[in-house]
């Protein structure tokens, strides 16, 4: 949880970019991985002038000075921070798909996501984030707000 109250610090600091509303923090099942600890997961909202691909630059910079290294996909890590919605921007690249392409099936960002947004429709699949939520089993994708565990 540190790793992301640390997080938020060196965000606010990116130049060109100013930090809006945080979700809480939830406790998160892994979900497609197994025998590792939970994750903290939260959702951030950032107003910026910088385009998406500037910002992933900025944004890998800080998971950089945190101490994540290149590891197997889904390894534990001090802090892993993507870009999942970027306005109604669509982007393909394989370095950057705008809106995040597994987002809408998983609740440890859905379930944060609504907290903050939850009329924001998804620019690809026409839906709100809420109904997006609705949609999912709870089955394996537990998610508790910090504190009540
Ligand atoms: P997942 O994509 O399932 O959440 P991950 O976050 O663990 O997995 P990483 O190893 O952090 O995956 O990132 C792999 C690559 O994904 C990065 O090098 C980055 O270029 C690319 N990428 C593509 N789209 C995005 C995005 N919307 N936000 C962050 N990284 C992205
Ligand atoms: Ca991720
Ligand atoms: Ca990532």
């Amino acid at each position: 949880m540190n790793n992301c109250l640390r997080a938020i610090e060196l965000m606010e600091r990116i130049s060109g970019c100013t930090t809006g509303s945080c979700s809480p923090f939830y406790r998160t099942e892994p979900v497609g991985v197994q025998g590792h600890e939970w994750y903290i997961n939260a959702v951030i909202s950032l107003s910026t002038h910088l385009s998406a691909h500037r910002l992933i630059v900025q944004l890998q910079a800080i998971e950089k000075v945190m101490g994540r290294k290149r590891e197997r996909k889904w390894a534990p890590r001090p802090i892993d921070l993507d870009i999942l919605i970027f306005g109604q921007e669509i982007l393909k690249n394989k370095d950057l798909m705008v809106p995040h392409p597994l987002m809408h099936l998983r609740r440890f960002v859905l379930v944060p996501m609504v907290d903050l947004a939850p009329d924001l429709v998804h620019p690809v699949l026409g839906k709100r984030m809420i109904d997006l939520l609705t949609a999912l089993p709870e089955e394996g994708q537990t998610v508790i707000p910090v504190g009540e565990t």
